[in-house]
């Protein structure tokens, strides 16, 4: 027998990996935060003596959620402006809100809210675009969970710099700071084609290279963008992107509605990634990502919420519906999207459009232990044929139960570990009299 830290046993395991199989009545052994072996119970309880053997009978346990946008401190704004378009809801709430309230505490503040809402709906891994990465860090550190943080760049001063330079020589000691950690990246995160002019954007490009790191970017977010960068500058933004060399496998651009041709050509071309943030794109009435003719192309989708301002949760199980949904709705075919693809984008995608596939992801033997349980017991879910179909169609964020990071323990029987939920919820509601207040 061998002696590892845990044994999580399962009616079934979807490990998402080149078979797409479903395992059932297996276990996985986890030893020192890596997964030493996936194997059928009675197998398991013959080779391993576990510290710690969880038996979680009809759940299923998939990779963790790897949200791959987000603006995690936002959630302190969750609500604030609704039923707005995109341009007005940013140049008349959500800029002033930011230039008024954003600071080093109400960054960690929201973004310790955003990683225990995101735990309690079984993401382990999330990207965020926000000022003062330094805090987002901090909570991200608190929570246990895995984080690439994206510094954001904007041709206008901000709460955390003068201007471009200015973020990005902050960001730059972010990075530094931040260098080889094992669940934090720092990244670069240029806003968007509209807010970045070139010379930023070329400064990013040599320095992304240099450091041999990645840069996501919101880019055709809606037809007006595309419209409006037609009209200044005579290109199409992603064309512009590409002359500047900023396409690359190292490029995630987040949203892209609003797709020629000859846009999804140089998408290919490049080896971009492509980060959908189905509910997002229509509460803003941002418009379509065509994920099936992207995928049909080979291009890696990955799957985010973006920010609470705009969704308005951070619940993957949620967007992997929608985008299945809106899959099948924008390209007429109901083929599209299958609810296994669904699920593949909201983990495996995720981890290889943030460079993290070699660690997690799916659960295979050698990767992290990053794992989520879902229950699938009660009525809601009877009968079940495939838990995959119930996973995505017809599951809601309450049946996550238990969370692990590195084989760590982050969310028990919907109990959170590292983070004190009480203390959470006073918290945003103090920020949210002093914003009311004025
Ligand atoms: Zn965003």
């Amino acid at each position: 027998m061998q002696s590892i830290d845990t044994l999580i046993s399962a009616r079934w395991i979807i490990p998402v990996n080149d078979a797409r199989e479903t395992l059932e009545n297996h276990s996985i052994a986890i030893d020192q935060g890596v997964i030493v072996a996936i194997l059928p119970n009675a197998k398991a309880a013959q080779e391993y003596q576990a510290s710690h053997s969880i038996d979680l009978g009809d759940q299923a346990l998939i990779p963790g959620f790897v949200n791959t946008h987000g603006h995690a401190a936002m959630a302190i704004f969750r609500g604030m402006a609704d039923d707005l378009e995109l341009m007005t809801w940013l140049n008349d709430h959500v800029f002033p809100a930011e230039n008024k309230w954003v600071d080093y505490d109400l960054v960690r503040d929201g973004t310790e809210l955003a990683t225990a809402e995101m735990l309690r709906s079984g993401t382990t891994t999330f990207s965020d675009n926000y000022f003062f990465p330094d805090a987002s860090a901090e909570s991200v550190l608190k929570a246990g969970m895995r984080a690439q943080l994206c510094f954001p760049t904007i041709d206008f001063p901000t709460a955390w710099g003068a201007g471009p330079d200015e973020h990005i020589d902050n960001g730059l000691k972010v990075m530094a700071t931040y260098a080889g950690h094992s669940h934090i990246k720092v990244n670069f995160g240029p806003h968007a084609p509209y807010t970045c002019s070139d010379e930023p954007l070329l400064r990013i490009k040599a320095l992304a290279e240099e450091h041999g790191v990645g840069i996501q970017m919101h880019v055709h977010e809606t037809q007006v963008e595309v419209d409006g960068e037609l009209e200044r500058r005579g290109q199409r933004p992603i064309r512009r992107l590409k002359d500047l060399g900023l396409l690359s496998p190292n490029f995630q651009a987040v949203h892209m509605t609003a797709l020629s041709e000859e846009d999804i050509n140089d998408i290919v071309e490049t080896g971009a990634h492509v980060m959908h943030c189905p509910e997002s794109n229509l509460k803003l009435a941002s418009g379509f990502c065509p994920v099936h003719e992207l995928q049909k192309r080979g291009v890696n989708v990955a799957l985010g919420t973006d920010g609470a301002a705009s969704n308005n949760d951070l619940d993957m199980l949620g967007e992997m519906r929608t985008a299945a949904m809106l899959a099948k709705a924008v390209s007429g075919d109901a083929t599209a999207l299958s609810a296994y693809d669904a699920i593949k984008m909201a983990t495996l995608n995720g981890a290889k459009a943030l460079g993290w596939d070699k660690e997690i992801g799916s659960l295979e033997v050698g990767k992290r232990a990053d794992i989520t349980a879902i229950a699938l017991n009660d009525l809601e879910s009877q009968p079940i044929y495939d838990p995959v179909s119930h996973i995505v169609y017809a599951s809601t964020r309450d049946q996550v139960t238990n969370v692990w990071v590195d084989g760590k323990q982050l969310l028990n029987n919907r109990e959170l570990t590292t983070l004190d939920k009480n203390t959470i919820i006073e918290t945003a509601k103090q920020w949210r009299d002093k914003i009311v207040k004025g």
